[in-house]
């Protein structure tokens, strides 16, 4: 197979990173990514492979829509930053991260008003707490935050027992994004009474049929989330929510825009809150072409996770 190292830098420091990099891969399909953050060891990035794999060597299910709309994601910024990428973006959703180390609740309630501002009382606002809250804390920041009204609220605490707890407590809904995820087995979760909407990311549930299939397994709306890929890696997400049954929700496809610069001269960025359902091609790999180095690192990841 065709492989490919790219290395893009991000206009914010996003998930604890500045740069993303990853591999790219081309079968007779067509292109795939495998990038699975560097804190996931070889045994969690065996699912982001075999989306790979599927990607460049079976490719995907028919599509049922030919666009999917999608939220503008807001990093961990101040107000008035936050009012400018969600006014910029053309989405009428937003995803709003809050409770990133280094933040107050005041940071986090400024930056989702703002938000509310930059939409209007049209728009839908939900955001992300990626697990940092135990039950109380949860009840009391989402009661503040829910002021401007929010869709819903991804994975305010960390376990499934405190999912359970949170929600009889609140009347936002609660979205499960890790929980499903990083489980030993995301068909098996007993997502019963923990949440409302599932994410599905397709690199870590291993390609677009298996998410599918978790998306079949809980019989609940399903929102489709990227793992922060370059454009090669957002079609695969793309793909997934345009064969998804039901899409009742704007999907988090939309992180291209955090790039500085992306593998493809046709970056699958919104336009009027939506994704065109296509593949782009990977035309700008000499330009973001990784150093020789992190090239090294990430053959030697590869091979590790195709022997394993
Ligand atoms: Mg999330």
């Amino acid at each position: 197979m065709i492989t490919a190292v790219y290395r893009v830098p991000l206009r914010t420091r996003f998930r604890g990173i500045d740069v993303r990099d990853g591999v790219l891969v081309r079968g007779p399909a067509g292109w795939g990514e495998f990038s699975p953050f560097w804190d996931y060891d070889v045994a969690e990035s065996r699912r982001w492979w075999a989306a790979a794999h599927e990607a460049a060597v079976d490719g995907w299910p028919a599509a049922v829509r030919d666009s999917v709309p999608v939220n503008v994601t807001v990093p961990a910024v101040d107000a008035e930053r936050a009012h400018a990428i969600v006014r910029a973006s053309g989405c009428r959703t937003a995803k709003v991260k809050v409770a990133e180390p280094g933040q107050t609740p005041a940071d986090d309630l400024a930056r989702v008003e703002a938000v509310r501002d930059a939409l209007g009382p049209s728009g839908a606002v939900r955001v992300d707490a990626n697990a940092a809250w135990d039950v109380d804390t949860a009840v009391a920041r989402i009661a503040e935050l829910d002021r401007v009204g929010l869709e819903y609220v991804e994975q305010p605490c960390a376990t499934l027992d405190e999912l359970v707890a949170l929600r009889r407590r609140i009347d936002v809904r609660v979205a499960a994004d890790e929980v499903v995820r990083r489980a030993a087995d995301p068909l098996r979760v007993d997502l019963r009474e923990a949440c409302d909407v599932v994410v599905l990311k397709v690199q870590p549930l291993g390609g677009v049929r298996a998410a599918l299939e978790v998306a079949a397994a809980h019989g609940l709306p399903c929102v489709v989330s990227s793992a922060l890929e370059s454009s090669i890696g957002i079609a695969a997400g793309v793909a997934l929510a345009a064969a998804l049954p039901e899409l009742p929700f704007a999907c988090g496809l939309a992180t291209v825009a955090l790039f500085a610069d992306d593998v493809t001269s046709t970056p699958l960025l919104p336009v009027d809150g939506a994704l065109p359902v296509c593949r782009p091609e990977p035309d700008r790999l000499d330009a973001v072409a990784a150093d020789p180095a992190t090239e090294a690192r990430w053959r030697s990841r590869l091979d590790a996770v195709q022997a394993a």
